[in-house]
């Protein structure tokens, strides 16, 4: 028996990185997932490796309120129902904020932040007539504490906690449970240096990461996107009954205090 047997889950930027590993989790543990992303032919890829039956592709954007609408009665028409959502899609820019464009702090805030906020509005009326469910939200430890040349980022996912808080409350009564995962450095595209900076040398820049997350990190490594997967798990399923409107940090104790070894 899965853990989400019989769920219906949409996951947000599920192509890669984080989201795709809660797919790969999720339907393992029994749910149909709904597979949302701009990036279409990895999103398809990925569904139909998870199969039909179990995993449907939708490109949803998710700062557009129209795309949501669409996804859902997708996901409803395949599946029948929704009762879970992952609003995991989110993007990330390097800048000082005195240099920071207001179309770039617009854009991050419009998918970040917007997107979770459409996510929650659109899809919470659904869990709710499913008779309840769960929504994971994705912060970050940047939610927590601050870090230079992140402040769109930073601001978006204080903001995510919030919004946790206030659904965790708003929706309680509906039977439906909100929470956020707080990752720290996790190893996804993201954070990937090739795709940072594509001129650095793949393994100067592997080994670099390698050395800062071992100084910086008590776990000495930078995390694994299946270990954010398991704590979403948790929160989706009935595991976590009694826990909502909480951030739970998952990011190898980097948050715990100041390092100095
Ligand atoms: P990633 O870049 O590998 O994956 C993000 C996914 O979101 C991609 O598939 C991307 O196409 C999708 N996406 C981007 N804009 C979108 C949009 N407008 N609509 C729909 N999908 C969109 O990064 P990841 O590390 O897997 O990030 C997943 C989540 O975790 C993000 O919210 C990120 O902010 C958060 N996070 C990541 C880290 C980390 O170190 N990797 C740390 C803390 C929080």
């Amino acid at each position: 028996m899965g853990k989400l047997d019989g769920r219906v889950v949409i996951i947000t930027g599920a192509a890669r990185g984080q989201g795709e590993q809660e797919a790969r989790l999720f339907a393992a543990e029994g749910a149909r997932v709904v597979l949302g992303d701009v990036l279409d032919d990895q999103g398809e890829a990925l569904a139909k490796e998870l199969g039909e039956g179990v995993a449907k592709y939708v490109h949803l954007d998710v700062s557009q309120e129209d795309e949501w609408a669409r996804a859902v009665g997708v996901a409803k028409d395949v599946f029948g129902k929704i009762d879970g959502l992952v609003n995991n899609a989110g993007i990330l820019r390097f800048n000082e904020l005195v240099n920071t464009p207001l179309e770039e702090f617009q854009q991050v805030i419009q998918v970040n932040q917007v997107g979770a906020f459409l996510g929650i509005r659109t899809v919470a009326p659904e869990i709710e007539a499913a008779g309840g469910g769960t929504i994971v939200n994705t912060a970050s430890y940047t939610a927590l504490t601050g870090m230079a040349y992140v402040g769109a980022y930073a601001a978006t996912k204080h903001a995510i906690l919030g919004l946790t808080r206030v659904a965790a409350m708003e929706l309680a009564g509906k039977g439906i449970r909100v929470n956020a995962v707080c990752p720290g450095a996790v190893d996804t595209p993201m954070t990937n240096p090739a795709v940072l900076d594509p001129t650095a040398d793949p393994e100067e820049s592997a080994a670099a990461v390698a050395e800062l997350y071992k100084k910086l990190v008590p776990l000495g490594r930078i995390g694994r996107p299946q270990e954010v997967a398991a704590l979403a798990l948790f929160l989706t399923s009935e595991d976590s009954s009694y826990i909502t409107g909480q951030p739970f940090v998952v990011d190898g104790g980097w948050l715990a205090g100041v390092s100095i070894v």
